[in-house]
């Protein structure tokens, strides 16, 4: 189901934040209001091993969070472990059955880390409660790309972590994506901010899900579905496979990428001498891309668009 498509309407979520239940800097109640004053309509606080639950209100969609953790097939170092974020839970395991090695308990900073014993086991937990789990940062924990594709039952990747990109520039998972997708499986992506710090991460990215309603249980179906695109600042629009390529209305942008597996993907880029495999349709009076359609060759495996504006700040849709 193509979400441009779909009926309903579009909710600009934070799905990885963190609130003083663990390691953040503002309580539960006032971190939704922040992201509420951001012009969020969804939150999800994802606290480490802890439930956060902010106070009911009508004018955002909460869904309940966590952000847990796995023991790694082949770690590089020692106590190695990697995590995934579930939305959907109603509670937290006191012991998941991880190795005891990889436990640790950080109590100046508050926050811990247990573990699964895998990322399989812990999507198995997930599954019981009919939750949904996207793999958190597989860049930034250093996790192995074979190590991913072996493990099963998550919905998708986390593909942007705003807050790995502004500390250290390892934010940007999208080859761990590709990755699963050039292999066939569906596996869909969202973007955060994973802010612990409202004034440095707060709406660093975010993802905008497609629900027929605003309400918990019709954002859980856009997550487990990939109703969704997800971006650092500019906005997709409309998106559809047509004769030849893909076409796409979005904010103004300087570039329109398809990827796909291995080397077919194409782009269109704004400028007398930008690379145009396709035709702009569309420009703002400075030359910037709103419309565009890029060729792309028959028979793909799977496309995917991604958007870049003139800050260099991107958005992706998940595949068509
Ligand atoms: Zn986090």
């Amino acid at each position: 189901m193509n979400p441009f498509d779909a009926p309903g309407e579009w909710l600009k979520s934070a799905l990885h934040t963190h609130s003083t239940v663990s390691d953040g800097t503002l309580p539960p109640d006032a971190l939704v209001q922040a992201y509420v004053e951001a012009g969020f309509d969804l939150v999800a606080i994802t606290d480490h091993w802890r439930l956060a639950t902010p106070a009911l209100r009508d004018d955002v969609v909460l869904l309940p969070g966590a952000e847990l953790g796995f023991d790694m097939v082949s770690p590089t170092y020692p106590r190695q472990s990697a995590e995934f974020l579930v939305y959907g839970l109603d509670h937290v395991p006191d012991d998941p059955g991880g190795n005891r090695d990889n436990w640790l308990v950080n109590e100046v900073e508050n926050w811990e880390v247990r573990t699964f014993p895998s990322l399989t086991v812990g999507m198995d937990w997930v599954a019981s409660m009919d939750a949904v789990a996207y793999v958190a940062h597989p860049y930034w924990n250093h996790l192995p790309q074979v190590e991913l594709t072996s493990m099963s039952g998550f919905a998708g990747i986390e593909v942007l972590n705003g807050g790995a990109q502004a500390e250290c520039g390892r934010g940007d998972s999208s080859p761990w994506w590709d990755t699963l997708l050039g292999q066939g499986r569906t596996a869909f992506g969202i973007a955060t901010d994973d802010q612990h710090y409202p004034l440095y991460e707060l709406g660093l990215a975010w993802t905008m899900l497609r629900v027929r309603e605003r309400s918990p249980e019709a954002a859980l179906e856009a997550l487990r579905t990939g109703a969704a695109y997800f971006s650092e600042g500019p906005a997709l629009y409309e998106m559809a496979v047509v004769d030849g390529g893909v076409e796409v209305a979005c904010s103004p942008c300087r570039s329109v990428l398809v990827q796909a597996e291995e080397e077919w993907g194409t782009s269109v880029n704004a400028g007398r001498d930008g690379r145009k495999q396709g035709r702009i349709l569309q420009t703002t009076g400075d030359g910037l891309i709103t419309r565009a359609l890029v060729e792309t060759p028959p028979n793909l495996r799977y496309r995917r668009v991604t958007i870049v504006d003139a800050a260099g700040r991107r958005a992706w849709s998940n595949p068509l």
